[in-house]
């Protein structure tokens, strides 16, 4: 029998993390996690039926994901020299740490911002320096560039748009940033499809920019795909801290069926984006609260109660949103993903009836 003390054998940093806090709540109306609250439409379900029967589960994945690579080459005109896939950005994140960050180094990235980049860093023993962001959840990149170079910077971090603010950074000052910083430029465009703003165009022109993408916001969060553009020196290095089998062989081939049946996708896509601005509306109305710009498929507000007690009360009429009220600059915000039709017409229900 062994009794040792645990605690003793953890190492400091991970002792110190937070585990991160996934809301796993079952709610009816799930509108927290920035999903598209769409499931793949009946077409897309018979073509992943044929995967099924012809992927030899019995053996490993393709290590190089070649055939989503080709597929996502043809998408975004590039080689797949150019591409990393991961599971999951999140994956690229913490690997883009493991190839450009020593213990103790610095990364760098505005705030509010999306929350695993201090979190990946920190356990990885990397300090974080946050630049604030201005009251329009924008940025000037020369004291952020100043900022970044004073402490040595690694990485700059910008996610575009912005999670949870929901804005596009000024187009003009990320460009500055990828421009001028001596260091790598991640441009995190997790919410592309709903943007449609993109830095791609830059890469060619500049060798540390890297551009993240997702899967998990337009209808496959279930499956963990995420992929880095690069320079192919960048893709070669990733490729080294990578583990061999990263993605799985279900991921890798829905995600190619997919991805080369977009229409319905993007129809489920082009609902949202509707949506989004009868959602930004109706907001509005209500007056008591401050509705920000959304690029994206969520909307940040503000309101002027407790968002504790809103969010509680939502969760009593089975709605799941995020309160981000715990974050000094985000007092009595929250963030709502844009849902179906339905379900967007319930919460703003329950909305006008607790905020009255
Ligand atoms: C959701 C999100 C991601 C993570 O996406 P996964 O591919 O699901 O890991 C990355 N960046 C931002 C800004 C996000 O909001």
């Amino acid at each position: 029998m062994s009794n040792l003390d645990l605690m003793q054998l953890i190492k400091g940093r991970v002792q110190s993390l937070k585990a991160y806090h996934v809301e796993n709540i079952d709610c009816e109306i799930k509108l927290h996690a920035n999903e598209n609250p769409f499931p793949p439409p009946p077409e897309i379900l018979k073509l992943f039926e044929d995967v099924f029967k012809t992927s030899d589960l019995n053996r490993y994945p393709d290590p190089d994901c070649r055939l989503l690579k080709q597929t996502l080459s043809k998408r975004l005109g590039v080689i797949p020299e150019n591409l990393a896939i991961g599971n999951g950005s999140d994956e690229l994140i913490q690997i883009l740490l493991q190839v450009f960050c020593d213990l103790g180094d610095t990364v760098g990235f505005p705030d509010p911002t999306f929350a695993m980049y201090a979190i990946i860093a920190q356990g990885m023993g990397l300090k974080s320096l946050t630049h604030p962001l201005d009251d329009q959840w924008d940025f000037k990149a020369e004291p952020f560039l100043e900022s970044l170079e004073a402490s040595g910077a690694r990485i700059a971090f910008l996610s575009y748009p912005n999670n949870p603010t929901g804005n596009c950074f000024s187009g003009s000052e990320v460009q500055k940033v990828i421009e001028n910083f001596s260091g790598i430029v991640v441009v995190d465009e997790a919410y592309h499809d709903f943007a449609r703003k993109t830095f791609l165009s830059e890469l060619p022109r500049h060798n540390n920019l890297i551009i993240l993408r997702s899967m998990s916001k337009i209808g496959l969060a279930a499956l963990r795909v995420g992929y880095a553009v690069a320079d192919p020196a960048i893709i070669a290095q990733i490729n080294k801290i990578r583990l061999p089998y990263n993605l799985n062989t279900v991921s890798q081939n829905l995600t190619d069926r997919l991805l080369n049946h977009f229409a319905p996708v993007q129809q489920q896509i082009d609902t949202l984006l509707a949506e989004r601005s009868r959602m930004i509306d109706a907001l509005s109305k209500f007056g008591q609260l401050t509705v920000y710009p959304s690029d994206a498929n969520f909307v940040l507000f503000r309101v002027e109660q407790d968002s504790a007690a809103l969010y509680k009360r939502l969760m009593d009429k089975d709605t799941l949103i995020r309160d981000l009220g715990s974050h000094p600059r985000l007092k009595n915000c929250l963030r709502v993903t844009i849902g179906t039709p339905a379900e967007n017409k319930s919460f703003l229900e329950q909305m006008a009836h607790i905020i009255k």
